[in-house]
């Protein structure tokens, strides 16, 4: 599997699997299969209330835990939020049956950011996370972030996918030295992805589904993929990228199905802000 460095020299895979949406029943039998098809970065959240099940699969997995990446999400803390987040860490940790996690991202920009953040730096600092990002951070709150605080994220997961393409984002974050990631690389399947005639296209070309060449674009470009699934072979299938290269002019003719614009909210939009930052996990 191809790593990516991250700001900090931790070694990130470039492509790894998502739990969003799998229900704790299903979740451990997922991750197991996904673990046998070859992932080793499982993606989860506190949101997602599936961490017990990702802990039990990879227990069971007898997997080196230092061949692991795994990555989960604080969900939105109040003021003052250093506390909130040191108990939300170990709650997570404890699900999770783990000692340390491999990136700890803040899932919203909403809540006491300073405060969460502020924690999240100590737990680097501590070694607890070897590495601290966020997730659905637009620029303004990213740099912001930046320019206030010691540590920079060395992670932002994004919305991005052939509808909603980021490049511009991507590379203001990487003058910054931030990573990015794709999350809803597939869109969750919106505007037909999966029958889209350019990107099906390009696939036959080279035998590969718009699955694959979708996740072998955002390879291309450098963006780490966290594609979900329940199914085993579609889990085979969309690890099974990278022995076919894209051409400049295909990767161009990608670029043209980006419309600039979410497919799923915005968090600038004053009702998203207020769904989002009333969420609390505890209510
Ligand atoms: P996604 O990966 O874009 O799409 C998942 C959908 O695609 C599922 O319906 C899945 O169906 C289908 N699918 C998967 N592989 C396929 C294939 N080869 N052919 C046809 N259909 C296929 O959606 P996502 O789960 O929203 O995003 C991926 C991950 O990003 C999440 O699991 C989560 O870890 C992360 N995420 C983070 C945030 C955030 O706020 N930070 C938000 C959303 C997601 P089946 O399961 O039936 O195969």
């Amino acid at each position: 599997m191809q790593s990516v460095t991250l700001n900090n020299g931790v070694e990130m895979p470039i492509l790894g699997f998502g739990v969003y949406q799998i229900s704790a029943e299903d979740t451990e039998r997922a991750v197991s299969e996904a673990l046998a098809a070859g992932y080793r970065l499982l993606d989860t959240a506190a949101a997602y209330g599936n961490e017990e099940a990702v802990g039990r699969a990879i227990r069971s997995s007898n997997i080196d835990r230092n061949d692991l990446f795994v990555t989960t999400k604080l969900w939105v803390q109040d003021a003052p939020a250093e506390d909130n987040t040191k108990r939300a860490f170990e709650t997570s940790l404890d699900k999770l049956g783990l000692d340390y996690l491999d990136l700890y991202l803040m899932h919203q920009p909403f809540g006491d950011v300073y405060g969460q953040w502020r924690a999240m730096e100590a737990f680097n600092r501590e070694g607890t996370a070897r590495a601290i990002g966020v997730a659905n951070f637009y620029p303004d709150r990213l740099l912001d972030l930046i320019v206030n605080n010691d540590i920079t994220p060395a992670v932002n997961q994004i919305e991005t996918h052939p509808f909603f393409q980021r490049a511009d984002y991507q590379d203001l974050m990487s003058e910054h030295g931030v990573q990015t990631q794709s999350w809803g690389g597939f869109a969750e399947g919106k505007n037909d992805l999966f029958s889209n005639a350019l990107l099906a296209g390009i696939g036959k070309e080279y035998g590969k589904s718009v699955a694959q060449v979708v996740l072998r674009w955002l390879n291309q470009r450098g963006v780490i993929a966290i594609p979900k699934s329940v199914r085993a072979e579609r889990m085979a299938e969309n690890i099974d990228v990278f022995d076919f290269q894209l051409t400049d002019e295909q990767m161009a003719r990608i670029g043209t199905l980006d419309t600039g614009v979410s497919l799923f909210f915005d968090h600038h939009d004053p009702e998203i802000v207020a769904w989002l930052a009333e969420r609390r996990l505890d209510d």
